[in-house]
Parts: structure tokens; C-alpha cells; sequence
């Protein structure tokens, strides 16, 4: 695989880089790690390390901890909701006005390709900034009709505040870097928290760099505080402090599931977004075209590593022999390469750790006599390149219909009925996202209510905005990012009484 140098970045991408460390951000200050730690980041087209980066790990989140809860005291409980807002809005303008660099950091620690970073993770962040600086001066409580049954006559004034919930810890995933950071912080923000962010280790380099564009937009100092590290130490603290009221995390299920009961100790409030092995069903009637795409999409997608992953696709049995077909027939022709070149369809997964596992998954459909149509085989070359992988005639036991795999590798099954795909597409511990593909408005829509999941996408798949809330159901989590939904996460209601007798 050919890779661009880093003289062809974008100027302030090559200054940023040129970093010897990349420090903490901590108070407003880049910090070294208490423990003097650092980590390598590498980029997984090359194998190469990016950057050097501080190492977090309980005593920094302690100091960021502590530097949060003084911020929330401090100045940013001083700003007006209306200031707020300008902040936010801000924030919005510098970043888009970096959307070219940002979108090359994400595409050399995460390895995706520039034109998904470029044309959806970019403009999507500069959205949810947007989309949640209008909020603050819209966020309010309501007054109540209340009756006091042994007070007869008596007369109240009630009303309920929405108050910050206090301190939030973000941890957060390697898939979408900036993305899933801004997920978290613009509607924290928005609503006056104090954020302590953790990156995954394998992309912790926008975070810093968001961190402190935040700073610069007028955030002021220990409100957003940036801790790479690893999960069981930086994110591990974070999840049993006592001095963090609320955690959001989004990962994988059995993470999540520690992450939960680490959280019992000061009974902090949780959402969580984990995992998901979701159904993409294509009936017969369908626009085939248009579903072709739409499982191509769905499944290679930022090299399958999205929760939300079309992984198991159902096709109506009188056109399965020719979707199959095609959909191995397309990902033959995917140029997998250089995430910098605009050319590149895909590229390689994060990290040395992940090609592994995903072998190990393709091996494991082999072995339970899957049917092997394209890929399956890690691409030669430096970095971590796995080309797309499309097994046909998968059972539902199967392995590979059953576990996330998280990478470019989709288990396709033919169907015969509509309660027979139901079930089949319910038979599973996830309920991240689901889409179904069909002409019959009315079949679409009785399928919407049956498929047990966070999402149905009718005749589409990946589609995602600021405004529609985004979660899970069964074990792919609970509690609702995005959207006006996402404010209850980091809000906390109160309730005033007053006595006018
Ligand atoms: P993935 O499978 O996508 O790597 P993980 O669930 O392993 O997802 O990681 C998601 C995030 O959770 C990362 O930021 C990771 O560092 C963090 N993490 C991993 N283990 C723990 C843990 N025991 N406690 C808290 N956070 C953790």
C-alpha cells in the first residue's frame, strides 16, 4: 500500500504533529501524565507511529476531576445561557473552518478514508455543534397544576429548573473519533456540564486537538479536559469516581457491563450505547439497486467498524442467488489504499490487534463451512488492510451470525417469510439498528414495529443527524445521544415548591 507523506498534510495538521508529545489537557493546561507514561499512537496504514501521546491514567483523572468541579463553580456557571450558545456556535466556525486538517488527523490515526472524513464525520461534527448551541437559551423547566389533598384550599406556586447534572465522563470509542467526543461534549455543553473526555488509545489525537480548539472558542479552562489513556486504569477511574455524576460510554457490551458496575459506587447516571449485529432485510419487491448499495454501505462502511453495521443481511429467497452475487461481484472492486487519497474506497482497520480479531472471524466462518464469495484474507503490505469479506449461505448459529465482528465482513442468508425474518433478525441479544427494504409501504411499516431496535431505516441505511436520536435497545445499551433527547442525559430536573397561603 502506497502512503502519502505527512509534508502533504494540511499546514496546521503537520504543526500539530510535529509535537514530540502530545500532552494531556487538563484546567485549560497540556499536562504530562502524573506517572510520566506516554503511549504511541500508530498510523494502521503504515504501522508507523503518528504521534506520542501522554498516558492518563487515575491520579490525572483525579487532577482533571478536580479542575472540572472548580470550572463548574467558577466562570462557566456565570455564562448566560445566550453566551453559551455564541460560545458553541463558535466553536462550530473554527472547526469547520479546519474541516480539511481534522478530517486528515481522522483519516491518519483512525485509518478511514479522507472522502468519508471529509464528506460525513466533519460536516456531522460541525452539525451537532450547531444544532446543540442553539439549545441552551431553549432549555427550561415547566410549571405545574398541583393539588394538595390534606391542605384543602391551600395555593402553591410549582415550577422545575433544569440544572446541569454536574461532572460528566465521556468514554468513547476509536470508530468515529471526533464524531463520537462531539457527540458527547456539544450536548454536555449545551446544557452547562463539566466534561472529562476520554479517547480510545488507538485515536486520541482529535480529542486534543477539539480540546483545545474549545479553549480557543472561549470554553473556559478545566470545563472540557482531554485524558488519553487505557480502560482498564484511565478508563476505569473514571468510571468509579466519586466525583463524576454522570458517565457516558459507548463500546462494546462487555466493557459496557464493567463500566456499569464500576458506576454503582456513587450511583452516577449512565447511558450507554454498546454493540450490534443488526439485520439489513431485502425483500424481493425492493429496488434492488438501491439495496445493493445500501448493504454494500451498510456493512463496509468505515471498514465495517460501526456499532451500527449492516452485518447480517437477509435477502427474500428469489433474489438472494443474484444480490449475493452482485454484492461479491462489488466488493472485488473496492480499492482499499492510502486513506489520505481521495481515490480510496476503503482502508485499513485501527490497529494490528483488530485485523487479527477480524481474521480470526473469517477464519471461524471457514471452518463452519460459510461460503466464501470475496475477500477473506488480510491485503498484503505494510498496515492493517483486511480487503471486504462476503460469506453466503450462513446459518444463524454460525459465529459469524452471531458475534460483532466490527470489520469488512458480512454473513448474508437467504429468507422465505416475513415471520420467519422477524424472528431471525429479533434472535439476537442487540437491538442497535435494523433497515428493511421493500416497495410495500405497508409491509415496511409493520416490520418497523416488529424489529426490535433502536433504528429502522426504510429503504435507506447510515443515515444519521443531530436532530434524530440515536440508541439502543436489549444489550446494545440504553438512553438516547442526539437530539432533543439527549438533553435529559445531562440535565437533572428539580422541583420548586412555593407557599402563597
Ligand atoms: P472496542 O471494542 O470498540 O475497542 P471497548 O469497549 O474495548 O471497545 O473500548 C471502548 C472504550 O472503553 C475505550 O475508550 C476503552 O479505552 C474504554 N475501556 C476499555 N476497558 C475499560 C474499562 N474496564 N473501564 C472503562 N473503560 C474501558
Amino acid at each position: 500500500m502506497t502512503t502519502a507523506a505527512l509534508s502533504d498534510v494540511h499546514p496546521l495538521l503537520r504543526d500539530f504533529l510535529s509535537r514530540r508529545v502530545h500532552q494531556l489537557l487538563i484546567d485549560g493546561q497540556s499536562v504530562g501524565a502524573q506517572s510520566g507514561k506516554t503511549f504511541a499512537t500508530p498510523n494502521p496504514a503504515t504501522g508507523e507511529t503518528l504521534a506520542v501521546v501522554a498516558e492518563a491514567d487515575a491520579a490525572d483523572v483525579d487532577r482533571a476531576v478536580a479542575a472540572a468541579r472548580r470550572a463548574l463553580e467558577g466562570p462557566w456557571s456565570k455564562l448566560s445561557p445566550a453566551e453559551r450558545e455564541r460560545v458553541l456556535h463558535k466553536a462550530a466556525d473554527l472547526l469547520e473552518a479546519r474541516a480539511e486538517a481534522f478530517a486528515q488527523l481522522e483519516s491518519l490515526d483512525n485509518g478511514k478514508p479522507i472522502r468519508e472524513s471529509k464528506n460525513a464525520d466533519l460536516p456531522l461534527a460541525v452539525g451537532l455543534l450547531r444544532y446543540f448551541a442553539g439549545w441552551p437559551t431553549k432549555i427550561h423547566g415547566e410549571t405545574t397544576p398541583v393539588s394538595v389533598p390534606y391542605y384543602p384550599g391551600a395555593k402553591f406556586l410549582h415550577y422545575t429548573v433544569r440544572e446541569p447534572v454536574g461532572v460528566v465522563g465521556a468514554i468513547i470509542p476509536w470508530n468515529f473519533p471526533l464524531l463520537m467526543a462531539i457527540e458527547r461534549l456539544a450536548p454536555a455543553l449545551a446544557c452547562g456540564n463539566a466534561v472529562i473526555l476520554k479517547p480510545a488509545e488507538q485515536t486520541p489525537l482529535s480529542a486534543l486537538w477539539l480540546g483545545e480548539l474549545l479553549l480557543e472558542a472561549g470554553v473556559p479552562a478545566g470545563v472540557v479536559n482531554v485524558v488519553p489513556g487505557y480502560g482498564p486504569t484511565a478508563g476505569a477511574a473514571i468510571a468509579r469516581h466519586m466525583g463524576i455524576d454522570k458517565v457516558t460510554f459507548t463500546g462494546s457490551t462487555e466493557v459496557g457491563r464493567e463500566v456499569l458496575k464500576a458506576s454503582a459506587g456513587n450511583m452516577k447516571r449512565v447511558t450507554m450505547e454498546l454493540g450490534g449485529k443488526s439485520p439489513n432485510i431485502v425483500f424481493a419487491d425492493a429496488d434492488l439497486d438501491a439495496a445493493a448499495k445500501g448493504i454494500f454501505t451498510g456493512i463496509f462502511y468505515n471498514q465495517g467498524q460501526c456499532c451500527s453495521a449492516g452485518s447480517r443481511v437477509f435477502i427474500e429467497r428469489p433474489v438472494y442467488e443474484k444480490m449475493l452475487g452482485a454484492l461479491a461481484d462489488r466488493s472485488k472492486t473496492v480499492k482499499l489504499g492510502n486513506p489520505l487519497d481521495p481515490k480510496t474506497h476503503m482502508g485499513p482497520v485501527v490497529s494490528d490487534e483488530q485485523r487479527k480479531r477480524v481474521l480470526s472471524y473469517i477464519e471461524s466462518g471457514r471452518k463452519d463451512g460459510a461460503q466464501l464469495l470475496s475477500g477473506g484474507a488480510a491485503a498484503p503490505g505494510p498496515g492493517y488492510f483486511v480487503s471486504p469479506t462476503v460469506f453466503g449461505a450462513v446459518k444463524d448459529e454460525m459465529t459469524i451470525a452471531r458475534e460483532e465482528i466490527f470489520g469488512p465482513v458480512v454473513a448474508v442468508m437467504p429468507f422465505d417469510s416475513v415471520d420467519e425474518v422477524v424472528a431471525r433478525a429479533n434472535g439476537t441479544d442487540y437491538g442497535l439498528v435494523s433497515a428493511v427494504w421493500t416497495k410495500d409501504v405497508k409491509r415496511a411499516h409493520q416490520m418497523a414495529q416488529k424489529i426490535k431496535a433502536g433504528t429502522v431505516w426504510i429503504n435507506c441505511y447510515h443515515f444519521v443527524d443531530a436532530a434524530a436520536p440515536w440508541g439502543g435497545v436489549k444489550q446494545s445499551g440504553y438512553g438516547r445521544e442526539k437530539g432533543a433527547y439527549a438533553l435529559e442525559n445531562y440535565t437533572a430536573l428539580k422541583s420548586v415548591w412555593v407557599d402563597l397561603n
